[in-house]
């Protein structure tokens, strides 16, 4: 199991409802709220720290901080050997 404890910071308010997060992200962290037009952060564990969704929102809506410490920043080839 790896664990991990990224963050992802949002602020609704700087949030223009664009999309662009939620299309950026590719795994299954960032849903979209269709009713409030707004991103929803799930299953943060899964995030791969790639700052896309970070990079594409001009209006710096969301702030990524992964988790240096964990496990799953440590990985290695030797897990393939
Ligand atoms: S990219 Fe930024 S402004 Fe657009 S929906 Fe996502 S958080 Fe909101
Ligand atoms: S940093 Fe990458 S993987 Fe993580 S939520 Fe943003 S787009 Fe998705």
């Amino acid at each position: 199991m790896i664990r991990t404890n990224h963050k992802i910071e949002y602020s609704p308010e700087k949030c223009v409802g664009c999309k662009l997060c939620y299309k950026a992200c590719f795994v299954d962290v960032i849903r979209w709220d269709e009713e409030n037009k707004r991103p929803v952060f799930k299953y943060i564990s899964d995030c791969e720290h790639c700052f896309l969704c970070q990079a594409v929102c001009a209006k710096e809506a969301i702030r990524v901080i992964p988790d240096y410490s964990s496990e799953h920043m440590h990985q290695n080839f030797s897990q393939y050997a």
